[in-house]
C-alpha cells in the first residue's frame, strides 16, 4: 500500500513554526516513501474557523515548497460524517448524554476532591426511554460519547517506541456536540480512514487522543468495513529558548511574519526545522531535495527542541552566503533592486543576514555617497593612478598595488582611508567586487570628497 499523510490544521490562526515543522517532517515523510501529501483543513469549529486563516496556511506551505497532492475540507464533509454517527449509534458505540457543562464539572471536581480520576461516570449509560423522554421534554439536547472498550489500547509509534493505555483509565469522549456537529476526535478518523491515511505524524499533544481514536478506527472498521488504523508517529513539541510552549498567538513566530517582518528565507527555516530535535547537524540546505534525501523518522528524538530565533537568522545568513542570484532575483527587484545582477549579488550577498539588507549596499554601489574622505593628499594620489575602464575582479589589486608602490603605505593605512573614501564606512563587502560596481566616474570624485 502506497504511503499517504496528511496536514490538518485547523484555519483558527497563523502557522507559527512549530505548526509549520510538522507541515514539513510529514511532507519529507510522504517523499522519501514515493508517498503522498494530503492537506486537510480541520474547519467544523466554525465560530472560529475563518477564510482569511486557510489562506494563509495555503500561502504559508507554498513559500516554503511544500506543495500538497491532494487537498480536503472538513466542512464539505458533514453529509458523511453524519453517515458514521448514525451507524455508530446504531451499533450502540454512540450513546446520548444530557449532562449540562456544569453539572459535568460538579462531577469531574468531585472526583478530583478525592483524589479519582476524572473520568465520566456513564450515568448517561443507564438513563432509560422514559428517562431520556423526559429530559428532552425539558428542553434538553443530548451530546453523544463514543463508548470505549474498557480494553488495552496499545500501538508502536514511530517516536515514542511502544505506548501503552488502559481503556478503562480513559473517558468516553463526547464525538457529537449538542447542536448536532461532529467533533475533531471523529472527524479527524472518519477522513484519515476514508482517505486511507497510512501514517498519522503529529505533536504529542495528541497522544491521549490517538488512544481513543484507534478505538473509533475499529469501531468503523467493523460497522463499515472501511478504517484501517494508521500508524502514529507522536513528535515533541516545539518550545521557545526558555521551554515554554509556543501557542498560536505567539505572532512574532509565526510562518508570515518570519516571512514578511524578519526576511528570512523560505530554505532557512526548512533547514532548521527538518533537523530541529533530531540526531543530524543543523546545517544550510539550498533544496528540500537534500533535506529528503537526509530525512529519517527514527532520527527524531523524544527531546523537547527548542526554537531560537537567533539560530534561525543565523542560518539565514549562511543559506544567502550559498544562494546563487537566480534564487534571489525576485526579492531584489521586490525590494526595488530590478537592475541588481548575479555581479551585485556576489559581492554583497558575504555581508547579508537578510536580503532587505542589500538595498544598503545598493546605495553604496548605485546612489550618491557622502565620502569619508579625510586623508584628502594621499586620497589625490590614489585617484591619480586609477586605471581606465574596464574594470573587473582584478582592478582594486592592481590599483592598490600601484597606490602602495607609489605611497609606501600598506595594510590598513592603505585600504581603510580608500574603504571610507569610496563607501562612506568602514566596513562592507570586499572592495575588490565593489569597485567596478561603483566605476571609475563615482570613484574619482567620491576620492576628491565628493558626493557622488
Ligand atoms: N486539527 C488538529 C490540530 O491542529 C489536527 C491534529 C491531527 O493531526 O490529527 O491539532
Amino acid at each position: 500500500m502506497s504511503v499517504a499523510v496528511r496536514f490538518a490544521p485547523s484555519p483558527t490562526g497563523l502557522l507559527h513554526v512549530g505548526n509549520v515543522r510538522l507541515a514539513l517532517v510529514n511532507w519529507l515523510f510522504a517523499r522519501k516513501a514515493g508517498g503522498n501529501f494530503l492537506l486537510r483543513l480541520d474547519d467544523t469549529d466554525e465560530e472560529r474557523s475563518k477564510p482569511e486563516y486557510a489562506e494563509g496556511i495555503e500561502r504559508d506551505l507554498t513559500w516554503l515548497g511544500l506543495t500538497w497532492d491532494r487537498f480536503a475540507r472538513e466542512s464539505d464533509r458533514y453529509g458523511r460524517y453524519d453517515e458514521v454517527a448514525a451507524a455508530l449509534k446504531a451499533s450502540g458505540r454512540l450513546y446520548p448524554c444530557y449532562e449540562t457543562p456544569e453539572e459535568l464539572n460538579l462531577k469531574r471536581a468531585s472526583l478530583v476532591s478525592q483524589g479519582r480520576p476524572p473520568i465520566y461516570d456513564r450515568a448517561a449509560l443507564r438513563l432509560g426511554d422514559a428517562d431520556r423522554a423526559r429530559l428532552e421534554s425539558e428542553g434538553r439536547k443530548p451530546h453523544w460519547r463514543f463508548k470505549l472498550e474498557h480494553t488495552p489500547v496499545e500501538w508502536t509509534d514511530l517516536v515514542r517506541g511502544p505506548v501503552h493505555f488502559e481503556g478503562a483509565a480513559l473517558s468516553d469522549p463526547v464525538l457529537i456536540r449538542e447542536d448536532g456537529r461532529p467533533l475533531y476526535t471523529l472527524t479527524s478518523v472518519v477522513d484519515d480512514a476514508d482517505l486511507a491515511i497510512t501514517h498519522v505524524i503529529r505533536g504529542e499533544d495528541h497522544v491521549a487522543n490517538t488512544a481513543v481514536q484507534i478505538q473509533i478506527f475499529e469501531a468503523l472498521t467493523n460497522s463499515e468495513g472501511g478504517g484501517v488504523v494508521p500508524v502514529f508517529a507522536h513528535l515533541p513539541l516545539l518550545t521557545d529558548a526558555t521551554g515554554q510552549g509556543l501557542s498560536k498567538r505567539l505572532g512574532s513566530l509565526s510562518v508570515a511574519s518570519l516571512r514578511e517582518e524578519e526576511g528570512i528565507e523560505p530554505m532557512a527555516l526548512a533547514s532548521l526545522l527538518a533537523k530541529l530535535g533530531t540526531s543530524d547537524a543543523i546545517e544550510p540546505r539550498l533544496t528540500l531535495d537534500e533535506l529528503v534525501a537526509e530525512f529519517d523518522i527514527a532520527k527524531v528524538s523524544r527531546a523537547t527542541p527548542k526554537f531560537d530565533p537567533e539560530e534561525l537568522l543565523r542560518l539565514n545568513a549562511r543559506i544567502l552566503h550559498l544562494l546563487p542570484f537566480e534564487r534571489v532575483a525576485g526579492e531584489l527587484a521586490a525590494l526595488g533592486l530590478d537592475d541588481a545582477d548575479a555581479a551585485f549579488w556576489e559581492a554583497v550577498r558575504p555581508n547579508l543576514s537578510r536580503v532587505a539588507e542589500a538595498r544598503d549596499w545598493w546605495a553604496v554601489t548605485h546612489a550618491p555617497v557622502a565620502p569619508a574622505a579625510d586623508d584628502p593628499a594621499f586620497l589625490a594620489e590614489a585617484a591619480a593612478l586609477l586605471p581606465e575602464e574596464p574594470w573587473d575582479l582584478s582592478t582594486w589589486g592592481t590599483w592598490t598595488g600601484a597606490v602602495k608602490a607609489k605611497t609606501g603605505r600598506k595594510g590598513k593605512d592603505l585600504f581603510l582611508p580608500l574603504r571610507r573614501a569610496l563607501t562612506g564606512r568602514d566596513h562592507g563587502p570586499e572592495l575588490k567586487n565593489l569597485l567596478p560596481l561603483i566605476g571609475r566616474t563615482r570613484a574619482e570624485k567620491r576620492l576628491a570628497g565628493e558626493t557622488a
